[in-house]
Order: structure tokens, then sequence, then C-alpha cells
């Protein structure tokens, strides 16, 4: 067999069926192409780095261990040279020929499968020299093997079913890949494009990339070195480049783990959440790669939705291969992912909420709100979720908070629920009616002040097995404390309650006396079960059908306050009068449950009932 003509090959069926696809019909994406050669050059110089100590036969050993990329728009070629471990004729043929692996078929299979003609999934199936075919009328690869007694060849083809190999003098090390390009892909051969594209994919490669002459690639991949080597202005700046950032990292968490997967994590929480400012809702930016090649910028599903506001980097080892063999383990790869990293960054919550509680004061404020979100609907993590939330209370200071677990240390053996009220903010939860019977008992109220938290309470119903429960909604029992000497008598009360549920009709499902009243005359509590008055006012500022329904409450009045007493007096001795104040008692217990919707009658009922001081 000679060696010192062309000799040519045909490619392996599957090879062959394979280029088919990706000369015909893989369309988008095809910059990608680049990120697979870098990344080959990178493995290549990679497994020279390995042999250099072990081998003393090295052919041309004086070579820095660096990726050259060089363009041409006149003669449209993009050339990527690494000075790697390089090929022999033998390796040309089995590398480049056939495929060993079952990587073609796991990936016609996917392509298959998922129906999309995604480019992007070439590298992760073991056969992305060939997305070389994309962009390429023809590839020429000129290598020469680290062994020394080798000679140089080149191998050759047009992707269309053969290639050929010959002999070529005066190579250097490794591998030097030429493409010339086709019309339609000319702009690979322009400087920027493929500046960005290297940028964009390579920009962690641990090798010096030059773009013709030029180094691009600064910027380690810090997440693969050791916590205890990195400054804080290394993570800082990393964080600004790979996030494309401004601020400051607000919280860091980077760790490593092997098992169930290889998996090391930069995340960052950033200074500020972007959401809260009304800009746009946040998109996953937690990359993926694999051995500091990006695979993914943006994947959807290696962390849950409330997660979205983290920005970093998940590298594994084990992507590529697990991903080679089906698609139904994908998924489930994915899953795991998920699940580890999550896992991991909720278990760091928790030891920043302890060991720092105060920064963990401020992200909270700045991000509870994802976890709030997270809480409602996240049900594999709820419990954990819970845990970090953070409250207002009424035995918290005014701007200070607790958690459930706080809370719940602190309840009496007699209390069995969580209670919360919701509010605008801390003075009007205060003032109104409804704290004043469960602060008369000593049972602490959590305050919730954001309109999502009444959707989150409902969403998480119960924590430590204690239900969570609005406090002024109707179906709360007290316990008996010690009736005030000077209350209206029983009968009394009955008389009252029986004239004012006749004397307000409609406008009361209910009247009865209140076991939780202490200081204010009356308390409207809500009847109805499926709005409460907070739904209520959140419905009508966004128009919503239901909120014009007429307000029908329980009322409840306190037989020890002067008013109920006066009023006990005056409704034999005046009855015209004391309708109007029924009425006006009524209105301040919409008033104070944010139920008052039209003053109108109100005002002028008061002040006819001003004329008779
Ligand atoms: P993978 O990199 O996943 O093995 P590729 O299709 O990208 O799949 O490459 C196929 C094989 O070709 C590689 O495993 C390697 O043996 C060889 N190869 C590709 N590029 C180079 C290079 N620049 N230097 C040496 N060998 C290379
Ligand atoms: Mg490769």
């Amino acid at each position: 067999m000679s060696t010192a003509t062309p000799q040519k090959f045909e490619f392996q069926a599957e090879i062959k069926q394979l280029l088919d696809i990706v000369i015909h019909s893989l369309y988008t994406e095809k910059e990608i192409f680049v990120r697979e050669l870098i990344s080959n050059a990178s493995d290549a110089l990679e497994k020279f780095r390995h042999l250099q100590l072990t081998e003393k036969e090295i052919f041309d050993d004086r070579l820095d261990l660096e990726i050259n990329v060089t363009t041409d728009d006149k003669a449209k070629t993009i050339t990527i040279q690494d000075f790697g471990v390089g090929m022999t004729r033998g390796e040309l043929v089995e590398n480049l020929g056939t495929i060993a692996h079952s990587g073609s078929k796991a990936f016609l299979k996917a392509l298959g499968e998922g129906g999309a003609k995604n480019a992007n999934l070439i590298g992760q199936f073991g056969v992305g020299f060939y997305s070389a075919f994309m962009v390429a009328k023809s590839v020429k690869v000129y290598t020469h093997s680290w062994k020394k007694d080798e000679t140089g060849h080149a191998w050759t083809s047009d992707g269309s079913g053969s290639y050929e190999i010959e002999e070529s003098d005066g190579q250097r090390r490794g591998a030097k890949i030429v493409i010339e390009l086709k019309d339609d892909c000319a702009e690979f051969s322009q400087d920027w494009k493929i500046k960005e594209i290297v940028e964009r994919y390579s920009a962690f490669v641990s090798f010096p990339i030059n773009l013709n002459g030029k180094r691009i690639n600064t910027v380690q991949a810090l997440w693969l070195r050791s916590k205890s080597e990195i400054k804080e202005e290394e993570y800082t700046e990393f964080y600004k480049f790979q996030s494309h950032a401004y601020d400051e990292p607000r919280l860091r968490l980077h760790f490593s783990a092997d098992a169930p997967l290889a998996i090391n994590a930069l995340l960052f929480v950033p200074k500020e959440n972007t959401e809260k400012l009304g800009l746009s809702r946040l998109e996953p930016a937690v990359s993926l790669y694999c051995r500091k090649v990006m695979i993914d910028a943006k994947p959807k599903d290696i962390l849950p939705e409330w997660l979205r506001f983290l920005k970093g980097v998940v590298d594994s080892e084990d992507l590529p291969l697990n991903i080679s063999r089906e698609t139904m383990q994908d998924k489930s790869l994915i899953e795991k992912l998920n699940k580890v990293i999550t896992k991991r960054f909720l278990k760091f919550l928790e030891e920043e909420s302890k060991n720092r509680a105060e920064a963990y004061g401020e992200f909270y404020k700045e991000f509870g709100h994802f976890l709030k979100e997270g809480a409602a609907l996240d049900f594999t993590h709820k419990d954990q979720l819970t845990k970090l939330l953070r409250f207002e209370s009424s035995l918290t200071e005014k701007g200070k908070t607790t958690s459930l677990t706080d809370y719940v240390s602190r309840m009496g053996t007699e209390q069995k629920e969580i209670y919360y009220l919701m509010g605008p903010n801390r003075a009007s939860i205060e003032s109104g009616p409804y704290l004043e019977g469960l602060k008369a008992r000593n049972i602490e109220v959590l305050f919730c002040y954001e309109p999502v938290d009444e959707y989150v309470m409902n969403n998480v119903r119960e924590f430590d097995s204690k239900k969570l429960t609005a406090a002024d909604h109707a179906d709360v029992k007290l316990a008996e404390i010690p009736k005030p000497e000077g209350a209206l008598s029983d009968d009394d009360v009955k008389k009252l309650t029986t004239w004012l549920k006749d004397t307000l009709g409609e406008r009361v499902a209910e009247v009865k006396a209140s076991d939780r009243l202490v200081d204010s005359p009356v308390l409207a509590l809500n009847a109805d079960k499926f709005m409460s008055p907070h739904m209520r006012r959140m419905m009508k500022a966004m128009n919503k059908e239901g909120a014009e329904s007429p307000v029908r409450v329980n009322l409840e009045i306190n037989p020890r306050h002067a008013v109920i007493k006066r009023l006990f007096e005056t409704h034999t001795a005046n009855a015209e009068k004391a309708k109007m104040v029924a009425e006006q008692l009524l209105d301040n217990s919409l008033i104070s449950a944010g139920l008052l919707d039209d003053t109108t009658a109100m005002v002028a009922r008061l002040n006819k009932l001003l004329e008779s001081v």
C-alpha cells in the first residue's frame, strides 16, 4: 500500500447518514462548530500534557500548549490549530472515519425522537467533529502525531461520503483544521464573529486561545479551582464576566459533589432583584458546562422556576456520556442535577439564616418573594422553603422578623394553630379590631403585608402540623377569658343582636357577641369562606368580577363597650336614632376591614348624627 499518493476511503455507513443530516437539515446554531473544534483542540492538548509527564521521545517538543484560530475573509476560510497529541494515519481513519462508540447512533436517534433539528446536541454525543460540515465546502485536517517516528498527514473531505488521506511534510505536532466555508457561511471568516462565538462558548477553556494572533480567553474556570485558593475579587470578577453583571454578588455558593453526579457549581445571588424593580420576568441564567465548555447558556430545567434569580455555572463531567444513551435518560439526568443543586442551595440558605442572620434578612427583603413562590408552588421543597420564610409579628419590633419555627417555639400549650393577619402595614393591623382578642390571650399573630402572602399561606396550609389560620376568619374559635365587669347580660345581648340583625337586614349574615373584642365596639368578620377581605380588595384593584357583589359580613359586638351599652338603651327609647347608630357601627367595622367601598351614605348619616350631639 503506497502512502505517497492520496488514498480514498468511504465513511462508515452510520457516519454517511450523520453527515447527510448535518449538511442538509441542521440550520440553526451553526456556530457551535467553533465550540466543537476548540473543544477537540483543548482535549488534544490535555492529553498531551499528561503524556509529557511520562514520555521522553516527543516530536516537536518545544511548542506552547495553545490554540491558534485564524480567519481569512478573502479566502473565506477559518483555521483552528493546536499543538496537542495529533493523529497518526491509523488514528485519522479510526477517529474521523468510523465511530467506535455509539455516539452517532444515539445522536441520530435523539434527533429523530426529539423532532427538533438541534445542532447544539451534536457535541454531547461525541460526534462534534462532523459539525464542521454544517458550514464547510471542504475540511482539511493537517496533523502530526506526538510520536517521533511518525510522518505528517493531510485528511480531506467534502462530507459527501468519502475522504482522502495523503502524506504531508512539514507539519507541526498536533492538528490544524482548515475549513473552506460555504458561500452562505462566509460570516465565519470574520474576526469579530469568531471572537463573539469563542467568548460565548469557550471563554473558560484552560489553554490560551489566540484569534489572529491575539489572546481572547483570559478568565479562568473558577468553579473547578479549590475554594481556599480563590480571592474575593476573583469571584466578583468572575461573576461580572459570566453573568454580564455590573453589581457585586450578594451571596455565593461554591460547591462540588461526587454522588449521584460529579458536579462543580458556582452560584451567585445578585445584589438586586430586578423583577421586583418591575423589569421583566427573569430567565434561567445558570449555565450548563461540561468540562469547561458551555453546553447551554440558559438551560430550562436544571433549577426549579423559583430559583430563576440565580446566576453562575454548573459543570458536570457526567453529562455527555449519559446524555448519549437515550432521551429518557436525559430527562432523569437533568432531574438529578436539579435535585442535587436545589437541595444544596436550600441547605446553604438555611445555614446563612442561622450564621449570618442579618445578611439573610437583607437577602430576604430582596428575594423573599421567590422563596414564597417556591413554598406555595413547589411541593417537593415546600417544607424547607417554609422554614426560610420570615414575617413581622405582634411580638417582633417593627422591621424585625420571625421564622415560623421560632413562632411555634413560643406557642402556648393551648394554642393549636398559627395565626396571621393581612394588612398593608404594621400600623393598620395593630390599630384594627382583629388583633385585640388574640393579644388579650397572649397569642402571637404574624403580620403579612404583601398581597401574595395570602395566596402563600393558603397554599402552604400548615407548618409543623399546625394549621395556618387567618385571624380575621369567622371560624376562629378563641379560648374563654374572664368576662370583665359591667357587660350587658346575656339576655340583653340576645335582644340587641336580634334587633341588630333585623335592622341591618341583608348587610349582615349573623350578629353575635364577640369573644375577641377588648377595646373596640364592633368587628366585621368574613362571612364568605371563599373571599377574604384582603382578596376582595385585591380583586377590586384588578377590576376583577365578584368584587362588586354586595358585602355581607358577620358582625360581632362587644357587650362591655360603652357604645354598645348605650345602643341597648336607645334601641327601645329612640328607635330611629338607634338605627342610624347601628348602621354607622357596621360601616365603622367595614372601614376597619377595608370593605367599605362607597362612603357617601356614611358621611351623610354621620353628619346627621352629629346634629343631635
Ligand atoms: P469526541 O471529541 O467527543 O471524541 P469528535 O467527533 O469531536 O468526538 O472527535 C472524534 C475524535 O477525533 C476525537 O475523540 C479525537 O480522537 C479525534 N480528534 C478530533 N480532533 C482532534 C485534534 N484536534 N487533535 C487530535 N485528535 C482529534
Ligand atoms: Mg469533540
